[in-house]
């Protein structure tokens, strides 16, 4: 069995990662602005979008050093990830070799997935949480009987993934309903077309620095930071109401 990393160690590791990211001098951005995109793109490369708030900002239900390394390597690493995977693809096509195209499919479904869902996880939260606005709390009880079964139905999902994953709100188009997914890893057990409303990061990488193996202590703490006005304009959004 791995041994797990004490309190001490893990602190040592943010001390040490966050001398790398000072350096880095990753920018904040204040806005506020929804993830409509996918992601920040230039130069037809994805890029790691900045936070919608000041890596402090989430204190102390998500301590900075934990929301940082979180970004900054996690979230980057899948950025870099997605557009690795993109430079493979077209060599293959350049020199007509595709003899690696199921594990480049896996790796695009993986990294791309991993940032699609990051972009959506720093606005899925908000300093102090947000109250749901009518509009989507009159969806919600529609779908899920109250907004007290949808909180504790999602609460439930994100505790119990098996593995490293998600727990996902979305919004399914084809019948106009409301649904909670799990989604291990990043890209399994997604529902084709369902656009995803407001998201919960259960990877390790997610707490462990500040909840250790306490995934229930992280998921109660990311219910009182979630953002449920966002959801609510990415709900409008989803049915092309919103902008
Ligand atoms: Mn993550």
């Amino acid at each position: 069995m791995e041994k797990l990393l004490s309190r001490r160690e893990a602190i040592k590791l943010v001390g040490a990662g966050a001398a790398v990211i000072a350096a880095q001098n990753f920018a904040c951005s204040a806005a506020d602005e929804p993830a409509g995109r996918a992601g920040a793109i230039r130069g037809g490369r994805y890029e790691l979008p900045p936070l919608p708030y000041a890596y402090d900002a989430l204190e102390p239900l998500y301590q900075q050093e934990a929301l940082k390394i979180h970004h900054t390597k996690h979230h980057a690493g899948y950025v870099a990830g997605l557009n690795a995977t993109l430079d493979k693809l077209a060599e293959a096509r350049k020199a007509g070799s595709y003899a690696a195209i199921k594990g480049l499919s896996r790796d695009l479904a993986f990294h791309g997935s991993g940032h699609v869902l990051h972009t959506l996880l720093w606005h899925s939260m908000t300093p102090k949480g947000s109250r749901m606005p009518e509009a989507l709390a009159a969806a919600v009880a529609e779908n899920f009987g109250s907004t007290e079964a949808m909180l504790e139905q999602f609460a439930a999902a994100s505790k119990s993934v098996e593995g490293s994953g998600w727990a996902v709100l979305a919004y399914e188009p084809l019948a106009g309903k409301l649904l909670i997914l799990q989604a291990e890893k990043h890209q399994n057990l997604a529902i084709w077309g369902a656009a995803p409303l407001l998201v919960c990061d259960v990877w390790e990488h997610a707490y462990y620095l500040q909840y250790a193996n306490n995934r229930g202590a992280w998921v109660e703490a990311f219910m009182k930071l979630a953002n449920w006005a966002f959801a609510a304009r990415k709900y409008e959004q989803a049915r092309g109401r919103g902008r």
